[in-house]
Formats: structure tokens, sequence, C-alpha cells
């Protein structure tokens, strides 16, 4: 991480989303010929280049045209252990989690595994634009507390939690509920609010929790302030039949945790696939966010998120790479899976270029609680932005050419763009990730 206190004004093309586009029109803001100015690892103005050297005559200009400035990616669901298992394509949820994540995931009792993975799985995400990243951490406390290390290190804005399951998955995955709080308390004294780091109490799903363990992260929730909560909602069919057996007492999966408090603000639930009315008017009515990871439920065949209820319902909803289920860490690649499957899906939404920003930047920062701190360039917020630049020789250079309007642009670079083509990312101001390439070697 390199530090950066100077003051500095960046200039490139930028666009950013401070309003949410599912609410209000022109949510997406954007300056061809545009200035950042940065000091002390906020943001200090956002607009006209022109405009802001004007008035900050003295500040030193860092010309990054010919490249496009965006707010940092969010990324509101994945999992650290699951680095190494991408790619396990051809199962459905239950047969995936017991043929290819859990086995990974029982490495992770070795702890210098777990500091090696923990170590490619933040540079996975910076090098890919994300700058903050809510993350369901491993099931063993000192891997955990390994990816809390590994993201303090890099600089990321690192959201975690130890995964909590104390039943069907396999033995040595699972932890007693008094084992579990020991184990939380301590984890939540060392990271929570340490730096970049939150905490997030990460039961696994209803499936694997008993209704001691939901009750171990209610205490947890209640002994500690501004706690995040995480875990999986409404994935798969087969999924939602399971936890009704569990639970024969449940009216539905939702009220499994809702009897434990779980259903709060700063509470993120992943997929929700298959929600009732019911369940969408309550997630609405609890302000719990949804993780929308289109990747990961068209490779798992989970099926098609019903994005048009849950916005209609009033439930928020971000953006996860869900790594392993999804198929890799770009935010751009999940925000255009976003798009591909609202055009298919019966009742789909068409998405703009402006949805596909909000979802992948403020949205997350809306659904982690830190909506006052990062997500867009408004002034006052952390520097927290991601500098994309295309190859050459690549496509998209050759698409930008002739792009017309900022939208066209926009949503190019959410068809064309991947890892090739972040050149630089910045928390705080601070980089924390600059590509090496062929034309600056
Ligand atoms: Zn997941």
């Amino acid at each position: 991480m390199i530090p950066s206190s100077r003051d500095e004004l960046l200039r490139a093309p930028l666009f950013h989303t401070p309003r949410n586009p599912f609410r209000e029109t022109s949510a997406l803001e954007s300056h061809t010929d545009g200035g950042l100015l940065i000091r002390a690892g906020r943001v200090a103005g956002c607009g006209d280049y022109e405009a802001l050297r004007n008035a900050h005559p003295d500040v030193p200009t860092v010309d990054m045209r010919g490249g496009f400035l965006l707010p940092g990616f969010i990324d509101a669901h994945t999992h650290f252990p699951q680095l190494r298992v991408l790619g396990g394509l051809g199962r459905s949820l239950l047969d995936w989690l017991e043929q290819c994540a859990l086995p990974e995931e029982a490495r992770m009792a070795d702890h210098s595994h777990a500091c090696r993975i923990a170590r490619g799985f933040v540079h996975a995400l910076a090098s890919h634009g994300t700058t903050t990243a809510l993350v369901f951490g491993a099931h063993f406390a000192p891997a955990t507390a390994a990816l809390f290390e590994a993201g303090e290190t890099a600089g990321l804005r690192i959201a975690a939690g130890q995964v909590l399951s104390d039943r069907l998955l396999r033995p040595e995955l699972h932890q007693k509920p008094e084992q579990a709080y020991r184990e939380n308390s301590l984890l939540i004294e060392r990271f929570h609010q340490r730096g970049r780091s939150m905490y997030a109490v990460t039961p696994r799903f209803a499936l694997s929790t008993s209704e001691a363990m939901l009750e171990v992260c209610q205490t947890l929730l209640k002994e500690h302030q501004g706690l995040l909560l995480q875990t999986h909602l409404n994935e798969s069919v087969q999924e939602i039949a399971e936890v009704a057996r569990l639970f024969p007492w449940a009216s539905d999966y939702l009220a499994v945790y809702e009897r434990f408090g779980l259903s709060r603000p700063n509470a993120v639930m992943a997929h929700d696939v298959h929600p009732s009315d019911s369940q969408l008017d309550r997630l609405a009515a609890s302000g719990t966010s949804v993780a929308h990871c289109p990747c990961s439920n068209a490779a798992l065949g989970s099926g098609l998120f019903p994005l048009r209820r849950h916005v209609n319902a009033g439930v928020r909803c971000a953006l996860g790479t869900d790594v392993g289920g999804g198929t890799g860490f770009g935010l751009l690649k999940e925000g255009l899976q976003a798009y591909l499957l609202q055009r298919i899906a019966p009742d789909g939404m068409l998405l703009d270029a402006g949805h596909l920003l909000y979802l992948a930047t403020l949205a997350g920062a809306e659904a982690l609680g830190l909506s006052g701190e990062t997500g867009d360039f408004r002034t006052g917020k952390f520097a927290d932005f991601v500098y994309l630049r295309p190859p050459a020789d690549s496509p998209l250079a050759a698409v930008l050419e002739r792009a017309q309007s900022p939208e066209r642009v926009l949503a190019a670079i959410f068809t064309l763009a991947g890892a090739e083509s972040v050149r630089e990312v910045r928390v705080e101001g601070s980089i924390v990730f600059r590509a090496a390439t062929a034309e600056e070697a």
C-alpha cells in the first residue's frame, strides 16, 4: 500500500451514481473531461476538470486521460475459502457444496494454507477493482483472522466473519455453539472496526445452523455495536424444501432468521431467487438487503432472480460475485450478467449502464451501511476508486473510438472490460493495486 497524503487533481472521464436509478431519474453522473480532487484520502471535489483546476490552481494535476475513473466496486457476497473451486461447473447447489466447496473449506484448518489463500483472494479483489467486500470467512477462527490480516495489509475495506455451522456439513466444519460464541467474541474484539475492517456475524445458512447456533448469532449482535450479518436465503428450490423440513414451525425460510432477530438493517442475505411476496415485504420492512449473484445463479442453475419484484417491494439489492459458486471476481462481469439474465427473465427489467454501475458500487455501500463513506464521488466520501484503461489493441479500445455518449461508453465498459483493463485501484486515496503494463515496462 502506497500512502497518499498530498492533494491531487485526477483528470479523466469519470462516472458515478450518487442516486438510486431504480427510484430516481438521471442517477448517472458523468464528466467527459472530468476532475476528481483528492484531499487527505477523501473526495474534495468531483466535476469538470477545468472548473476544478481554476478553483484549485495550486493542486497538481495527474493526467489520466485515455482511461476512466469509476467508484471502487463493492462485492456484497463472496467466500474466501472458495478461491480454488471457481469453475466447478455442471452441478446444482447442494451437490456442488458437497463435492466442490466443502472439501476445500475443510483445508482451511491448515493455517499456512489459509494464509496463502487469503493473500491470493485479497489480491484478486483488488486487481479486479473491488475496494470493499463483504466476505464469508472460514469455518475456522485462525483462517478467518488470516483473511482480516491480508485485507489490512492490502489496504482493502473488508467486512467478514467466521462461518458458523453445527450440522449437516461435515464434522470438521462444525462448531459447538458455545465455541462459536467464544471464538466470535475474540474475533470481534480483535478486528471489528479496526482500521478498515468490520465484523459480520456469518451463519452459513439455516440448513447447517441449529436453533442454538442462531441464538448465538442473535446474542453477538446484541452484545456489540455496528456488526453486520450475512447469510444465504432462498437460493435453490431443493434447499428451501430442506429448510422447511428442518424448521417445521417456520412459515417460510426468512421466518427462521426472523425468529432470531437476524433480518435487520446491515444484514445482507445472498440470492433470494425464490421469494414469496410476503418475504419480500418483510425484507423491505426490516431493512435487510439482498446480494444478487447472477453468475452464481446461472452457473448452479439456481434460477432467474426476480429483480422487478424486489424493486417493487422496496427491497435493497446489491451485487455479489459469490466466489466460488460464481464465475470470478469481476463486478463488471457480474453487472453484465445481471443485465443478460434480466433480458431473458419473465418480467425482467431492462437495465441500463447507470443501473449496472449503481448495483456494483453505491448499492453495495448501502447494503453494508457504508453509504456515507464510499460508493460514489460525492464530496466528503473516501476516495475509493478504480481506474480503467483498455489495452490499446483490445475490442474495448476499438469500440470506445467511436462511442458517442457517456452511457454508450459505460455500457461498453460493462460489456467488454475485465481485469486486463484495471490499471490502478485506490482506497482512501492510497494505491492498493497498480497494473504493471507492457507500455510502462
Ligand atoms: Zn454464497
